[in-house]
């Protein structure tokens, strides 16, 4: 969807901190993170809600966040998918954010991977 900014960010038309692309899936840094490594997931086929994406395009999802979570180092974290305003959607392409709870000693870690 040509106005779409997640779709714009798949396209590299917008910038980001991507971490894995395949044909169905996207993901990439949160821009503005709750915790380090705060990522989303997303698949590549345009809808707002989950009922608007066919089952076969979210097949990788949970991999994928699983992947990240290892890559990045965090045994505790949320997955957690917003539909619609109510429940605090914010960006119309749906998205799975992978959010890593940091242990006590790293704090919330705001700032990988630059730091
Ligand atoms: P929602 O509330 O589940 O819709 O979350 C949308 C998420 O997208 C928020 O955590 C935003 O920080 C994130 N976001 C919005 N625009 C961008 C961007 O351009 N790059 C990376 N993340 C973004």
């Amino acid at each position: 969807m040509a106005a779409c900014i997640f779709c714009k960010i798949i396209k590299g038309e917008i910038p980001s901190m991507k971490l894995f692309e395949s044909e169905r899936t996207f993901a990439f840094l949160d821009i503005q993170p709750l915790s380090r490594g705060h990522s989303l997931i997303i698949p590549k086929h345009h809808g707002a809600k989950l009922h608007d994406i066919p089952d076969d395009q979210l097949h990788e999802i949970l991999p994928v966040a699983k992947k990240i979570a290892s890559a990045v180092g965090c045994e505790d974290y949320n997955i957690l998918q917003n539909n619609g305003r109510i429940a605090h959607q914010v960006v119309d392409h749906v998205h799975f954010h992978m959010i890593p709870k940091p242990n006590e000693k790293e704090g919330l870690g705001i700032g990988w991977p630059a730091e």
